[in-house]
């Protein structure tokens, strides 16, 4: 007989969990499975937050179960090994992002495009295989199984680094495939939020001439002092973009409002490829003209999968790449979460979750 989840997952947890539409997170006691063969458990640092926190939090994409426990950018200490893990042992820095499963037979999870596999399995919120939900990293502690577990790099900071899990590879994975990472080339990189600022770093990481396209004329010095872009569009003025035209190799788009993308499809040089990492609600209008006579590509990218999220963060370790970060406790979450959907943040806010949850339960 099954045994019932209950007594599959029967290790004492806490963390902060929605528990309906209304967005507003509180303390939680729920909890964990033990420490399976292949499992590694650790005890959770740091966790950003990620504005598809917002839309689970809150049901905006019509698939969320609750109560609901957020984070998908995580790091944390092993506290425990199964017997069959080999990479991992007590006591490493390790990191989770997005994904804690996928099926492991088909095509994607065979080519470790894992994030595109049809049966992923997402850290917060999602049927596990055992018929239980996954919670995620505004938690004590997280366990699962060693192949969704990244190993830190020794110089990489766990705080300002945690975003990468998320923000980093979002833009690190599309440069890399796509063949925009060689240097001298010329990328465009649209929106300056959380994936937007990573994305800016990861491209001059690789060498690259950036070009950042905002509408908010007001970031044109953060991006080109602290950012180090290389130029700065407002793609509101019509003069500003002709300037651009025909003249990039690339564009990662990071924007989620709705906008248009055939403006963005002009400052592309002839076989020049958009891609979209960011999720407006509205479907975009494409002209087939620049398409046709350009041989220009738009293409779509999620995340990524494990083996390259490890290539990241140890690229980002060795090129010094984090976030800007504003570190908070687990009790201000909730007016983060207004603050981020007021863009009212530089760029990501990270939860200090080892050294504030407990003391926000015993309060
Ligand atoms: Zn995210
Ligand atoms: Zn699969």
């Amino acid at each position: 007989m099954e045994k019932s989840p209950d007594l599959e997952h029967p290790i004492k947890a806490y963390g902060y969990a929605a528990r309906d539409t209304s967005g507003t997170l509180s303390p939680l006691t729920f909890s964990r499975r033990t420490t399976r063969d292949k499992d590694v458990r650790f005890r959770v640092l740091y966790c950003g937050i990620c504005h598809t926190d917002i839309h689970f939090v809150k049901d905006e994409l019509g698939m969320s179960s609750y109560p609901f426990i957020p984070g998908h950018e995580i790091v944390g200490v092993v506290t425990e090994v199964g017997r069959e893990v080999e990479k991992i042992k007590i006591g490493d820095k390790v990191g989770v992002g997005f994904l804690v499963g996928s099926c492991n037979l088909c095509e994607m999870c065979a080519n470790e495009n894992e994030q595109y596999c049809a049966k992923l399995v997402m850290t917060s919120g999602s049927p596990n295989f055992d018929g239980t939900y996954t919670y995620g990293g505004y938690s004590d502690h997280m366990v699962c199984e060693e192949h969704f577990v990244l190993r830190w790099p020794d110089n990489l900071p766990l705080d300002s680094g945690a975003p990468l899990l998320c923000a980093g590879i979002t833009s690190y994975a599309p440069l890399k495939k796509f063949g925009l990472d060689k240097p001298g080339m010329k990328v465009g990189v649209v929106g300056l939020g959380g994936v937007g600022h990573v994305a800016v770093k990861m491209a001059k990481a690789f060498g690259l001439e950036v070009t950042v396209f905002s509408t908010s004329p007001a970031k044109k010095q953060e991006a080109l002092e602290v950012l180090k872009a290389d130029n700065f569009i407002n793609s509101r003025d019509e003069e500003q973009m002709q300037v651009v035209m025909d003249t990039l190799d690339g564009v990662i788009d990071t924007v989620s409002v709705n906008h248009a993308i055939t403006p963005l499809l002009n400052v592309l040089k002839p076989n020049g490829k958009l891609i979209v990492v960011g999720l407006p609600e509205k479907s975009f209008e494409v002209s087939a003209a620049p398409l046709v006579s350009g041989g220009k590509i738009v293409a779509g990218s999620m995340i990524g999968g494990l083996k390259d999220t490890q290539e990241m963060l140890d690229f980002a370790a060795k090129h010094g790449v984090t976030a800007d970060i504003e570190i908070i406790p687990i009790d201000y979450v909730n007016t983060a979460m207004d603050r981020i959907l007021k863009s009212d943040v530089r760029y990501r806010f990270v939860i200090d979750v080892a050294n504030s949850l407990s003391a926000s339960l015993s309060s």
